[in-house]
């Protein structure tokens, strides 16, 4: 067989958000197209080896049910692992995370009351999973705050990190089966994972009666007009080897149903804080509940 793609990458030809197999094609040029390959050199500081795309193309579908859009072709499993371990600059990355500012902390604390809020009871009785912890910046938070805290994560490199923090690890998906949560918070996890549909079904059997999980991902509402004759890759909701699924609220909606989920609203209802915040507040509102990409599920009864 005359395969389209060589032994580092993985073909994907379901939709991967709702198992559909209705799929258009919207984009399919070599991986080592100069407009393609030139992003990924200058994102990557040249660290990623030119063969490992050799004969591979960056191929867009978009899934006719859904209306998501995904790359066809991703790297394999240990390929991706190499990408997030070795190839993605650690320093970077770790380094937005140190240069927060005290409003990007106090965001947490925020949508940490609000959880508690929603739930109607104290930190203390609260347990959480962040699925795709990182550098634990977002539990560190919720275990100062006495939240039961628990962290998923894959990356050696971030679980030793955030492992000084005292924050309970989870690193084998395995270990995760006997448990269960009250909120499970994933915060810009799904748009980079292969299985986004099998993920989500995983996290539902964690979560507790009244549970709520929370998914964060770009919003890739117009990420298919972008692909014209001046394209070029860039970082976006959709972009080369990283983010390989594009969500839009729709494509959220129709995961969440097929898993017998459902999108609950007015969980962060507004916050008035100051006079510029009557104004700012309710149009976020309205945008939360209706185009947002960030969504909270609960179970259907
Ligand atoms: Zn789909």
């Amino acid at each position: 067989m005359d395969l389209k793609y060589n032994k580092y990458f993985d073909q994907r030809i379901k939709c991967p958000i709702c198992l559909s197999d209705k799929t258009k094609k919207v984009f399919d040029k070599p991986f080592l197209n100069k407009e393609i390959i030139d992003f990924i050199d200058n994102y990557y500081k040249n660290k990623i080896p030119h063969y490992v795309f050799e004969n591979t193309n960056y191929s867009i579908k978009k899934c006719l049910n859904c209306t998501g859009l995904f790359q066809e072709y991703i790297f394999n499993n240990s390929y991706m692992g190499e990408l997030y371990e070795n190839w993605i600059s650690k320093k970077d990355s770790l380094k937005k995370k140190e240069d927060f500012s005290v409003y990007n902390f106090s965001r947490y604390v925020n949508d940490l009351e609000k959880i508690s809020l929603y739930l109607n009871k104290k930190p203390k009785d609260i347990s959480i999973l962040e699925y795709g912890m990182g550098w634990g910046y977002w539990s560190r938070i919720a275990h100062s705050m006495n939240f039961d805290v628990s962290g998923f994560e894959v990356s050696q490199s971030r679980i030793n990190y955030a492992s000084k923090n005292n924050i309970k690890i989870i690193s084998n998906i395995d270990n995760l089966k006997n448990l269960s949560f009250d909120f499970i918070y994933s915060f810009a996890v799904f748009e980079h994972i292969s299985n986004p549909y099998e993920m989500l079904k995983c996290l539902k059997s964690l979560l507790n009666e009244k549970g709520l999980i929370y998914i964060y991902v770009p919003n890739g509402i117009f990420a298919e007009n972008k692909f014209n004759k001046s394209w070029r890759a860039s970082k976006d909701s959709l972009h080369p080897l990283e983010h390989i699924n594009c969500f839009n609220r729709k494509s959220l909606r129709i995961l969440a149903q097929k898993l017998n989920l459902k999108i609950k609203y007015n969980v962060f209802y507004p916050r008035y804080k100051n006079l510029l915040s009557i104004y700012k507040e309710p149009i976020k509102h309205i945008y939360n509940n209706t185009f947002s990409t960030g969504v909270f599920l609960k179970a259907n009864k």
